[in-house]
């Protein structure tokens, strides 16, 4: 292979995978030149992993988030540096671990390098079909790029960033939501929520409130089962394609089959009432039938990931509006330890849940109204909505000058516009060679790959096509 030069934007789970991807392969080479690109608080940790308080938890076994071929790396690792080989870490140590992955890539071998500095701006060279990354006052020219930048920027659903005393953000939560004082209200029920009110209510707050539309909350992690999904196979669903589109009936038909075949009742997706104290309860008191759901949806990821692609337009709408919600539910659940104490805290009137949310008008604090007419005051709101979905509205700089300079097309599913081998399609220049995405930026063609299990594999795919499409 001719001499290359790559650059990575972004060292989180997808950008770390990418160099380790392209340094197992036997093509690699001193010839490659890799730039990765990160701020110096999350190179090599990412967002959701970087330095924060401890009692932030990553939703999954450590069992399951080995970064390396070797399922048992992270325990193993675990174990080498002093920590308790526990189930479930913190997101700090995973980061650390992260971290320590990457340093040992970039140690072993000179031609990676480490540019802590954001990209502000990638654009095409047409004539050189180049690359150049620009990073403060600095351009560089590159002959691929990765761009591994993570969730797009957070959500703000009734305006009011910049008011007094709204966190826009909360993370890092330790850094933000120290010393608080006043009537607290969290807009939103999930994960990052539970990250907020967990840091509050251990840190010497007595009360706060959980405000939502729904009240939804995620679901309890159940007991772990190997399931072999017998129905809803990839080669039972290939039957059904035909012009290389398979219809959605078919592919929920197969899954009511399976479920059947599992002994899983259709009912325990309607489970949820969006009252926590109820949810929670019934998801600890039913572990093996809620753990079995769980693993036979991470058992059918890859299919479902296969499938997605193969849906047409109208089906992938029907698809996210009508049963995405289902398996979303049921998807990222929260450990059960953190459940039992959520449900103490409700009994204890410290957690108040309040559904319903309809608006905000900010004047000397908060006033949230409900869609039954009532409303409460409040004295600081904390944003916990997660991230935009759609491109357009993201607002950090590298993604709106790409997007303004027509490098970047929004997908209507979400994330960027890309071709079956993740490379960006331009509508100005069609389909960038050499220009790779994957993960929130891939939302609209990849369903579910944005946690650490998928990324880390699915990344694979990003270096081979490089290898395989770049000559000897
Ligand atoms: C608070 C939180 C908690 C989460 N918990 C879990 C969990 O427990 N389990 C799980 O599986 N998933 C979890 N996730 C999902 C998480 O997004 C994925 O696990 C995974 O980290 C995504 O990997 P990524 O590489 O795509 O993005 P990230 O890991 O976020 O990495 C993207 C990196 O790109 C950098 N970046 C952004 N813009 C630029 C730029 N312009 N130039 C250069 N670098 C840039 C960012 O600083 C970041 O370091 C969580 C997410 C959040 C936000």
């Amino acid at each position: 292979m001719k001499s290359k030069r790559i650059a990575i934007a972004g060292a989180g789970v997808a950008g770390i995978s990418i160099v380790k991807f392209f340094v197992n392969d036997k093509r690699f080479s001193e010839r490659l030149k890799i730039d990765i690109y990160d701020a110096p608080a999350t190179m090599g940790r990412g967002y959701a992993y970087q330095h924060d308080d401890d009692h932030l938890i990553i939703n999954l076994p450590a069992e399951e988030m080995s970064l390396t071929a070797d399922p048992d790396d992270y325990v193993s690792w675990l174990e080498r540096n002093g920590y308790q080989a526990e189930s479930y870490t913190s997101r700090r140590v995973f980061g650390e671990y992260m971290h320590s992955t990457l340093t040992a890539l970039k140690e072993g071998h000179s031609n990676i390098n480490i540019i802590k500095n954001y990209a502000d701006n990638i654009t095409f060279n047409e004539d050189s079909e180049t690359y150049t990354l620009h990073s403060g006052n600095e351009r560089r020219d590159y002959d691929a790029v990765y761009l591994m930048t993570g969730e797009l920027s957070y959500s703000d659903p009734y305006e009011l960033k910049g008011e007094p005393d709204y966190f826009y953000n909360p993370y890092p939560i330790e850094e933000n939501l120290n010393n608080l004082k006043g009537r607290i209200g969290i807009i939103g029920s999930g994960l990052s929520a539970i990250d907020s009110f967990r840091y509050l209510l251990r840190n010497g707050h007595d009360q706060v409130y959980v405000l939502s539309r729904s009240g939804e909350m995620p679901a309890v992690r159940g007991t772990y089962f190997d399931i072999q999904p017998e129905c809803l196979t990839l080669g039972a669903a290939m039957q059904h394609e035909k012009d290389g589109l398979i219809p959605l009936e078919q592919i929920v038909e197969l899954f009511i089959e399976e479920m059947t075949a599992q002994g899983l009742d259709m009912s325990l997706f309607e489970r949820k009432t969006d009252r926590p104290e109820i949810d929670l309860k019934y998801d600890l008191e039913h572990m093996d039938t809620v753990g079995k759901l769980q693993y036979l949806i991470v058992n059918l990821e890859d299919t479902f990931k296969t499938l997605f692609k193969y849906l047409s337009r109208s089906d992938k709408r029907k698809f996210l509006q009508d049963y995405h919600p289902y398996i979303n539910g049921n998807h990222s659940p929260m450990p059960p330890h953190g459940a039992e104490q959520i449900l103490e805290w409700i009994d204890e009137d410290r957690l108040i849940f309040m559904h319903g949310m309809d608006s905000v008008s900010a004047d000397n604090g908060f006033t949230v109204t409900f869609e039954d007419g009532g409303s409460e005051n409040f004295d600081i709101l904390i944003n916990a909505t997660g991230p935009v979905k759609n491109i357009e509205k993201d607002n950090t700089e590298l993604i709106q000058n790409m997007y303004d300079a027509l490098i970047l097309e929004a997908d209507e599913f979400g994330g960027a516009l890309l071709s079956k081998d993740h490379e960006i399609i331009s509508p100005r220049f069609g389909t960038l060679g050499n220009f790779y995405t994957i993960g929130a930026l891939s939302a609209g063609s990849d369903y579910l790959i944005r946690g650490v299990g998928m990324l880390s594999k699915e990344t694979e795919e990003l270096v081979s096509h490089f290898y395989n499409t770049n000559g000897e």
